[in-house]
């Protein structure tokens, strides 16, 4: 059984590698635990993650009041009880400023293209809440409409969100969004982003189950998708794009078939080209045209 000295242990040691990895800067980010039905573990205010010690947490109800603790709980309480009221299988959150992740938070580009199989499992896509004043109830607003559907998130002009079963759960999260986000990066500054196919996509989830993967929505493909974005209504499934057919097969049959080495996407594969990628691709014609 998880006691409250180990979970103040384990937030401390979650708020040491946020710190180290360089996911917060001075004071920002916070971190909470369930510590039974009705109460919360959470970390103070102004403090930086890095640094904390055991008996800084705070101890607050489902309603953010303080019961136990010298300091004030984290600015972004209300945030945080949001989660815990629209997802009773969550036991922890946390919040951080990750860069990159952040830097694609502030350019409004989500994470939701079907590139990483191990993203696709785990976190399905990662969209963006829209922009609220953090510590306000704007931002438990913001976040309300993705937080079922949705194990990670970005902040708009802000940061990221992770939930999980337990504390290290969740913090890997945030670590495989922050990865995922440098490697998008990466290939973005490279000129392509190769999407997984949407057979494949599906196939993926499959693998949920024979993972035990307990994601909280569905994954569904860009086109089939409910209008969430732009809506009032949160949303019930992960929206990832992917394209019909092409791309390369990463799991093979349940036949037991040899797992391909993979070839070039077909001449039928769809690729998909920013605005700007594609005027460069035609200025480039134009100019081996002279
Ligand atoms: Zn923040």
């Amino acid at each position: 059984m998880t006691t409250e000295s180990s979970l103040r242990a384990d937030i401390v040691e979650v708020g040491r590698r946020m710190y180290a990895r360089g996911y917060t800067a001075s004071n920002d980010g916070n971190i909470s635990v369930r510590l039974g039905a009705d109460r919360l573990l959470m970390t103070p205010k102004s403090v930086c993650k890095g640094f904390m010690t055991p008996d800084m947490m705070c101890v607050t109800d489902l309603e953010g009041r303080k019961l136990q603790g010298d300091r004030d709980p984290s600015s972004e309480t209300l945030m945080h009880l949001e989660v815990y009221r629209q997802r009773p299988d969550v036991q922890a959150v946390v919040h951080a400023h990750p860069p990159t992740a952040t830097g694609f938070a502030v350019a409004g580009i989500p994470l939701d293209r079907a590139v990483l199989a191990e993203v696709l499992t785990t976190l399905g896509s990662i969209p963006i809440a829209e922009y609220a004043t953090p510590s306000t109830a704007e931002l438990p607003d913001a976040v309300r409409r993705y937080i079922k559907a949705h194990d990670g998130m970005l902040l708009a002009n802000h940061g990221a969100l992770t939930v999980g079963t337990d504390l290290f759960g969740a913090y890997y999260k945030m670590e495989t969004i922050e990865h995922f986000a440098k490697i998008s990066l990466v290939a973005r500054l490279l000129g392509r982003e190769n999407l997984i196919s949407r057979e494949e996509v599906l196939r993926l989830q499959e693998l949920r189950g024979s993972y035990g993967i307990k994601a909280p929505a569905p994954i569904c493909l860009d086109d089939n998708a409910p209008p969430a974005a732009g809506g009032d209504d949160p949303a019930s499934c992960q929206v990832v794009q992917a394209p019909i057919g092409g791309g390369l097969r990463l799991v093979p049959e349940a036949t037991g078939a040899p797992r391909p080495t993979g070839g070039p996407a077909g001449d039928e594969a769809e690729i998909r080209l920013t605005y700007r990628e594609l005027s460069a691709l035609i200025e480039d014609a134009v100019r081996n045209l002279r």
